[in-house]
């Protein structure tokens, strides 16, 4: 079974909307054993839209477009699908109440251009739409070759997820006869992406099932394993065979999988351990406690810090003796571990981290170049500090050293050495 899915929008060609509508309903698919051959955008156009809807029918078993449902002039989606259907479009006089309702429920008298989205082809079946105005359309087109499936959707994504998984997706699992593809994403942060390929080895090999390919974003490097059988049993027994052969490769480097971040496991790790953490900042300009405020909740193991930039600030704030600042320079190991030291002394809290580094893209030396960076956490038992040389532009090196930051408290938290 292959699926067709058909963005409609002037926003979308014109590049002002990406179309995360597509990568969703293509993972959607994937899971329910659909290959999805393509994705094509068209504009607002009647006759573009009409003749990729013919032509794409011709050419797979379902058919999703999604967008032009609207009620204005430059929604010219329902009419494109009578059109390829050949059947003249009727008004649905149910939906028409249901939406003078749902005007009347806000205190609103319906504006009468909202009729047109009751309006759906001769033949055709009209999907309800719990969390919107546009009624979608479910329809078949027989051409010669084959009968293709056609569901149009709203472009609105969260109208367009609702519509998918309460109408859709049941009709879907129902049709027999293709298998099904399951899919788990494992994160990782601080290797590069070639050394974590060196380490799954074979696991990688193209034409293994389960699959296994690495994506990076961020930084992060990220495991995809897509497990393709006939049987969803036998699906699931392989994508846990494979992931656990990936955390066998692996180790602690995975800290979590699917859509759990780096900055959510680390504040749980806080929680459990029930520590406190602040930091003390120079070249990350508070970043790093931006991200350990980004978890809700936060507030039960993140009570403050202190940006430090210059070197008076270090010295007033943090107590970093003036003679190491003198002797080894405000980018050093050892005014990494009096920041950390200093900031944990002050602020009582259990860990401090600490960041100094040269973000760029001036500042740089032979001896202390762009992208040289000292990271230090004290701890109840002393303090540790890392050097890193991170490459990029200054948006990246501060980024990268706040995510390592993070990392190198999440192994403190789990006892375990640190790999970096
Ligand atoms: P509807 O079919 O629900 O009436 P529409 O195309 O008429 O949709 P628009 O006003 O064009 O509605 O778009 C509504 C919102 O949905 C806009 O914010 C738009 O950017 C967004 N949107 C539309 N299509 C997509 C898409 N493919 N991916 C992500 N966002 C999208
Ligand atoms: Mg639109």
């Amino acid at each position: 079974m292959n699926a067709i899915i058909l963005s409609i929008g002037d926003e979308l060609v014109l590049g002002q909307t990406v179309d995360t509508n597509s990568a969703w309903l293509s993972r959607r698919l994937a899971a329910l054993g659909y290959a999805v051959t393509e994705h094509v955008t068209i504009g607002d156009d009647q006759k573009d839209i009409e003749s990729a809807i013919r032509r794409a029918a011709a050419q797979c078993d379902l058919l999703l477009v999604n967008g032009g449902l609207g009620p204005t002039a430059d929604d010219l989606t329902r009419q494109a699908v009578a059109a390829a259907m050949n059947q003249p479009l009727e008004l649905n006089a149910d939906w028409v109440r249901k939406l003078e309702l749902y005007f009347r429920q806000r205190g609103r008298i319906m504006p009468a251009m909202n009729r047109v989205q009751g309006m759906i082809p001769r033949t055709a079946t009209l999907i309800e739409n719990a969390v919107g105005t546009a009624a979608g359309i479910a329809a078949e087109i027989s051409t010669a070759q084959k009968t293709c499936h056609l569901f149009v959707m709203p472009g609105v994504p969260k109208e367009m997820q609702w519509m998918f998984d309460s109408f859709i997706a049941p009709r879907l699992a129902t049709s027999a006869g293709h298998g099904v593809i399951l899919s788990r994403t494992l994160h990782t942060f601080g290797l590069g992406e070639s050394w974590v390929a060196e380490k799954l080895g074979s696991l990688m090999d193209r034409d293994r099932n389960p699959s296994v390919g690495t994506t990076v974003s961020g930084g992060i490097v990220s495991l995809r394993i897509n497990a393709r059988f006939d049987d969803a049993g036998r699906a699931t027994d392989e994508l846990e065979k494979t992931a656990a052969l990936c955390h066998a490769a692996l180790g602690d480097l995975i800290f979590g999988q699917d859509n759990v971040t780096l900055q959510e496991v680390v504040g749980k790790l806080l929680v459990d351990s029930k520590k406190r953490v602040t930091v003390a900042e120079s070249c990350t300009g508070g970043l790093v406690g931006k991200m350990l405020t980004d978890v809700p909740g936060s507030s039960i193991y993140f009570h403050g810090g202190w940006i430090t930039y210059s070197d008076e600030e270090k010295q007033k704030m943090l107590g970093v003796p003036v003679e190491i600042l003198y002797r080894d320079g405000a980018i050093s190991e050892e005014t990494a571990i009096a920041m950390a030291s200093g900031a944990r002394n002050k602020s009582g809290a259990d860990l401090a981290i600490s960041v100094t580094g040269i973000a760029g893209p001036d500042g740089g030396t032979p001896e202390k170049p762009v992208g040289l960076v000292y990271i230090a956490l004290a701890h109840e038992a002393g303090a540790i500090a890392r050097e890193f040389r991170f490459p990029g532009d200054r948006e990246m090196i501060r980024d990268r050293a706040a995510k390592m930051a993070l990392s190198i408290l999440r192994f403190h938290l789990m006892g375990k050495p640190i790999p970096f």
